[in-house]
């Protein structure tokens, strides 16, 4: 059993409304295989919700404090993001799962590239505020690229 992005298994989550599904996960999930999460829902935020950006850091810095999440408009929604991981690290500690396959360049769930907190579509290496508090937690994190890559490798 694995933990994946929610949007991954096909629901409606992303903060416009749609989803990122993939097809690989989506079949995991229909088997039972695989528990979506979504973490900025876990945190309260609503669908739709305007799209967010970590400003000043990556999701290390927002759990150390040194940086913030922000919407497009402005608005501080560090604390929504914050609750949304430790939601997570909940699911993933019940669950007793030790891997999570999370949406890459999102400000929760990636895992080696996020959105750069310009808002003009760059990006800059670093996690997601939930996959950082994943990691510091010993749970594997890994993107959808690398999920697909060990399931070809393993011939699943
Ligand atoms: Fe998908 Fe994660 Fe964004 Fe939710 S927070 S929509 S699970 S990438």
């Amino acid at each position: 059993m694995i933990i994946v992005s929610a949007c991954f298994a096909g629901f409606d989550v992303k903060y416009n409304g749609s989803n990122n599904v993939n097809v690989k996960i989506k079949e995991l999930f229909d088997k039972g295989m695989a528990i979506p999460v979504c973490p900025e829902v876990l945190g309260g935020l609503s669908i739709p919700r305007e799209p967010a950006e970590i400003v000043g850091g990556d999701g290390d810095d927002v759990l150390d404090g040194s940086a913030k999440v922000l919407t497009t408009t402005g608005r501080d929604v560090t604390e929504q993001f914050l609750k949304g991981a430790y939601e997570t690290l909940k699911r993933v500690k019940e669950a007793g799962v030790t891997m999570v396959v999370l949406k890459e360049r999102s400000p929760s769930c990636g895992s080696t590239m996020i959105y750069s907190g310009k808002f003009n579509g760059s990006k800059r290496p670093g996690n997601g505020v939930t996959s950082a508090l994943l990691k510091r937690s010993g749970i594997q994190v890994v993107s959808e690229d690398h999920f697909i890559e060990y399931l070809e490798r393993m011939d699943i």
